[in-house]
């Protein structure tokens, strides 16, 4: 690889230099110097320097089959030699796509068989907007185009993810967002509960805002809800049991359709090949990226259910969007092949039945009692840490979170990757992570909060 020609200084010099980073400020970046992920094997990543990580996060919540699969490399590179690229626009296809769609529509909840592609979350979540008022308008009702979604929910990047998310430093610096979304709040009983509230009284409280939001617009002008099953990069928030059923209820009485954003939780890491299983939701849209690929190739679906699909079909009229990289022949191949492997491997049951379980419980266990920690909770493969300074009242060390990136900063000195996002650490590893490999990032993790203490 060309990069060992250059020295780890060299190429944070020409980091700095040359490449705006995401979600970074470039200040901040040019004084510290990235950290240079050169290579990656099985759980673990290797910085230029050699120094070893285990990779709590699965890079960014996508590489469920874990590190330097010879087979999806083979399978991509043969996809390269033997049709690169071709489009799916203008009545034409590739067998990769199709055979892919086939496939999630097999794995998908029953009502779901149909797909349209995208290269990223973002780019989906832009599809599934677009979609929801187009059905709409299909149905002879253009004026029920609001969206409602949640605030801390993240939705992606682009100009249509950034207004469907509710994370307040992005709309502050967005300006002029998509018009006709409103937020609701967040199903967070960790910060929101009410004293003396239950779980389930306040899964149904939160779940009310969103009936309270449709009926303060006017349900006729209401098109979707939109949701994470949990909400991901907002802190890993859990919702209660009562939540979820609530939620789908109040859409279904006021014919707001359900978008689900599966874009981390796609694909097992709920121990389920889609959280919507796990959380009994069966809604209108997923959303999917990330471990469709295993993230060695950019690409999204969105599963679009059969009550969108039929109306698109049975009224016709094209719908004036897609990307040119709807569909990649190269994307959809390494998609199908990853899906394999987790098939194959049976890395979903294994979430479900021993890992799943196995990971809750170490939480719970080992890392629960510390006193920097206020709450852990997990679903899966999928986890949270609460940093607090003070348990009983959960009082927090600062609004902007610095005691978790303390405890960040000191977990990846000990050799874990993890994330910080507020006061709460994330975990969300490779699927391939065994019970060994849990006790190994408790460790790092006990060692982390020791030092921050
Ligand atoms: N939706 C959710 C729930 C996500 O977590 C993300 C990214 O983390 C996105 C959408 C955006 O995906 P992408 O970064 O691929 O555009």
């Amino acid at each position: 690889m060309t990069y060992q020609n250059y020295s780890l200084a060299q190429l944070q010099q020409i980091d700095a230099a040359h490449h705006l980073h995401p979600f970074t400020d470039s200040k901040e970046l040019r004084e510290a110097g990235s950290r240079v992920i050169a290579h990656a094997q099985g759980p673990y990543i290797y910085d230029t320097e050699g120094f070893e990580l285990l990779d709590g996060m699965a890079g960014l919540w996508c590489v469920n089959v874990g590190y330097g699969r010879d087979e999806l490399a083979e399978v991509a590179a043969q996809q390269m030699k033997e049709l690169p690229y071709y489009n799916s626009f203008f009545k034409c296809s590739t067998p990769t796509p199709i055979l892919l769609a086939k496939k999630l529509a097999e794995l998908a909840p029953r009502h779901i068989n149909q797909v349209f592609y995208g290269s990223s979350g973002s780019e989906a979540n832009d599809t599934a907007l677009r979609l929801v008022r187009h059905y709409w308008a299909l149905e002879g009702k253009p004026e029920k185009n609001r969206i409602i979604s949640r605030t801390m929910a993240y939705h992606g990047s682009t100009v249509a993810g950034t207004s469907l998310g509710g994370m307040a430093g992005m709309h502050s610096q967005l300006g002029g967002a998509v018009p006709n979304i409103v937020h609701v709040m967040m199903p967070y009983a960790y910060e929101l509960k009410l004293p003396g509230e239950s779980d389930h009284e306040f899964g149904l409280r939160a779940a009310k805002a969103v009936e309270d939001a449709i009926l303060e617009a006017g349900a006729d002008k209401v098109a979707a809800f939109i949701g994470e099953p949990i909400m991901g990069a907002g802190g890993v928030k859990i919702p209660p049991e009562s939540y979820w059923p609530e939620v789908q209820r109040i859409c279904r009485k006021h014919d707001v359709l359900l978008m689900l954003d599966e874009v981390i939780t796609g694909y097992g890491r709920t121990g389920e090949w889609f959280a919507a299983t796990t959380f009994g939701i069966e809604p209108d849209t997923i959303t999917t990226a990330k471990a469709l690929t295993s993230g060695y190739q950019p690409l999204s679906a969105l599963l679009v259910g059969d009550r969108i699909a039929n109306t698109l079909v049975e009224k016709g009229g094209e719908f004036y969007h897609g990307y040119t990289y709807s569909g990649h022949p190269v994307a959809c191949a390494v998609a199908l092949k990853n899906l394999e492997i987790i098939e194959r491997e049976g890395l979903v049951e294994r979430v479900k039945s021993d890992t799943g379980p196995y990971f809750a419980k170490a939480l719970r266990e080992r890392i629960a009692p510390h006193p920097l920690v206020g709450e852990v909770r997990s679903v899966g493969l999928m986890g949270a840490i609460e940093i607090v300074k003070e348990k009983a009242t959960r009082e927090r060390f600062s609004p902007e979170g610095s005691a978790a990136v303390t405890v960040r900063d000191h977990a990846i000195a000990a050799g874990l990757m993890m994330r910080a996002t507020g006061d709460t650490m994330i975990l969300s590893p490779p699927l391939i992570w065994t019970r060994e490999i849990i006790d190994m990032a408790c460790d790092r993790i006990l060692k982390a909060l020791d030092l921050a203490e």
